[in-house]
This record gives C-alpha cells, sequence and structure tokens, in this order.
C-alpha cells in the first residue's frame, strides 16, 4: 500500500518526543523545560540555551515524566524537591488552562 500519509507538506518542522508518553511530534505542541545553571525551568520561549526536554502540553505527560524521573534522565540532573514542585503545579495547571487545543480524538 501507498503512503496514505496525513503529513501532506514537508516543512522542516522539527520533531520532538515528549519524556511523557514518548510520542513523537512536531515542536510546537510541546511545552519545553531547560537544564539552566539556576537549576530546571520551564522555557515558555523555547529558546534558552541549555539542555531541553519536551512534555505534551497535558497534565497526564507532566505526570508520567515526573513519577518516572524522566526529567532527570533526559535533562542529567537532578531535581530538587522545589523544583520537582514547580514543575509539577506547572502541569497540573494546564487542565485548567486547557488552551485552545482542537478537540480530536
Ligand atoms: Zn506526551
Amino acid at each position: 500500500m501507498g503512503k496514505t500519509a496525513s503529513v501532506g507538506r514537508v516543512k522542516h518542522t522539527p520533531i520532538r518526543t515528549c519524556i511523557g508518553c514518548r510520542q513523537a511530534e512536531g515542536k510546537r505542541t510541546f511545552v519545553r523545560i531547560v537544564r539552566t545553571p539556576q537549576g530546571v525551568v520551564v522555557d515558555p520561549t523555547g529558546k534558552q540555551a541549555g539542555r531541553g526536554a519536551y512534555i505534551h502540553r497535558s497534565p497526564a505527560c507532566w505526570e508520567a515524566a515526573l513519577k518516572g524521573n524522566r526529567i532527570e534522565q533526559a535533562l542529567r540532573t537532578k531535581l530538587t524537591p522545589e523544583e520537582r514542585a514547580a514543575l509539577a503545579a506547572f502541569g497540573a495547571e494546564l487542565l485548567e488552562t486547557h488552551e485552545g487545543q482542537n478537540v480530536g480524538s
């Protein structure tokens, strides 16, 4: 069979993998976190220098990433309890904000 693919035009969208659910997608669907000298922080601009990792805008993915220590593995660092709490809070907030995702599936 041929490609029924929905890929359409290939416009060099960087593909990233969610460290929560391990699904790869274009980076726009993700929130980036980055390891800085000050610690691990959410990077809303996606432009901060440092080792980064990507997580879907979904509380479930943040939970999975935090629970499995995947953030630590991905960023090769240890999260402090404060950082962990901050990231968990950020992930949980995504639930309420739920910004304009197309409700599919
Ligand atoms: Zn995910």
